[in-house]
């Protein structure tokens, strides 16, 4: 069933191209052009989204999201203010009065529907042109009640050709960062750990640092060298990985840090290094990690995280089968057992369904297939994440629009998010 989205504006050909744009990307849009009746439509049966002009008729667009978000039986529908009356005053009183998007006439028809499928996924919107910094220690603005702030530093597939065309996906390779009330769990050491470095030495907060490394491939370990903590006087970092029969974790470490440039300086750090096993660990108090072998070359881990009754979980690299899977190939179901129920999954979603195609057995999913298991498994909210470098921001915002119309058409009660850094999540 697609989601409901309701159209109010009086000037039809705005509308019709709002509406139009909407079904483009597989919404259910009802174009009303009187805003009294609109209101009357709202309350009869609530859309999920209202797209509400400013200048109507009758009762203007404020007045009507006033009402709508005064009412408890239509203030859960999100509403967008779209308006050539772009003043400052404006945009704040529509947030005031409870808008969740506020978009200028005219609009851009390219982003339009996107910003409001962002809203729908529950996402603030992408900013238009390059990405935003990504900060730490910023969970209070995530609402009183979040209890872990995942934030991506890099989401990106290692890049024969670094340094392509500015992205708003963002060009680093992966890392997230997790912090919990008193401590950070970074996931991954691709070059997005490099500026979280230089993040957690200005932030100061955090001094006891855990590492937890998917695997070595160049893409998920390649910024560590670079990690400022590790040349800083004062920190710990706990580094955690597989128990790979071919090398041991610390030969590993300790070389990368041996051939690190000699301009970063001495290795300040103390390093504790932790082979880990399919077994559930308590790195922290109250902080259970249990790692698990992902289907993907060589030894991957993927990680589940239980603390406080919420469940993290990040698998970048990994594969996998969709429908197309053989019986044999059973990790689909095994990983359906090991995500299940997660409050937040960050996981790979590499490929388009056309791609995957030729690439099978590369250790890298479909999206299309990605969504599916997550929603099966109970996923609360999906991070698509490991996007291939050669992919433009143009098919990342069609894998995008691809994803939220699956979840609409099937009615899953799951939200997708495209990673990208600065994407900060708080559960
Ligand atoms: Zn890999």
């Amino acid at each position: 069933m697609a989601t409901r989205i309701m159209v109010v504006d009086d000037d039809p050909l705005v509308g019709e191209l709002s509406s139009a744009l909407l079904r483009d990307a597989g919404y259910e849009v009802e174009l009303v052009d009187d805003s009294i009746r609109a209101l009357e439509l709202i309350k009869a049966k609530p859309p999920a989204v209202a797209v509400l002009d400013i200048l109507m008729p009758g009762l203007d667009g404020m007045t009507l999201c006033h009402r709508i978000k005064s009412d408890p039986g239509t203030k859960e529908v999100r509403v967008v203010i779209v308006s050539g009356k772009a003043f400052h005053a404006d945009r704040k009183r529509a947030l005031d009065y409870g808008a969740e998007l506020f978009i200028e006439k005219p609009y851009d028809v390219d982003t339009f529907a996107k910003q409001v499928a962002a809203l729908i996924a529950g996402q603030a919107p992408p900013p238009p042109a390059a990405t935003e910094e990504a900060k730490l220690g910023t969970q209070e603005q995530a609402g009183a009640e979040t209890k872990l702030t995942m934030t991506v530093w890099g989401c990106r597939s290692l890049s024969p050709f670094k340094g392509g065309e500015p992205s708003r996906y963002g060009r680093n390779t992966s890392c997230v960062s997790l912090e919990t009330e008193s401590d950070i769990l970074i996931f991954d050491a691709g070059s997005g750990i490099v500026p979280l470095g230089r993040e957690i030495v200005k932030n100061g907060r955090y001094k006891d640092l855990w590492l937890f490394l998917s695997h070595f491939h160049q893409d998920h370990f390649e910024g560590l060298a670079e990690f400022a903590p590790a040349y800083t006087p004062g920190y710990k970092l706990n580094i955690s990985g597989a128990n790979d029969p071919g090398q041991a974790l610390q030969d590993r470490v300790q070389r990368i840090f041996e051939t690190a440039p000699p301009d970063l300086g001495a290795l300040q750090a103390e390093l504790q290094l932790f082979e880990m096993m399919e077994e559930t660990y308590e790195v922290l108090p109250g902080v259970q990690v249990s790692p698990y072998f992902a289907n993907h070359p060589g030894t991957t881990l993927g990680f589940v995280i239980d603390l406080a009754g919420l469940r993290f979980s990040y698998s970048p690299d990994a594969e996998i089968y969709g429908e197309e899977g053989t019986a044999l190939q059973d990790y689909d179901e095994r990983l359906g057992r090991l995500i299940q129920g997660s409050d937040l999954l960050v996981h790979d979603g590499r490929y388009l369904d056309s791609d995957y195609q030729t690439r099978k057995n590369n250790g890298h999913s479909s999206y299309v297939n990605t969504v599916h298991l997550a929603a099966r498994s109970g996923v609360k909210r999906l991070v698509l994440f490991h996007h291939d470098d050669a992919y433009t921001d143009a098919i990342l915002d069609r894998i995008d629009a691809d994803a939220q119309k699956i979840v609409a058409d099937k009615g899953y009660k799951m939200q997708v998010v495209m990673a990208r850094e600065a994407l900060k999540i708080g559960i």
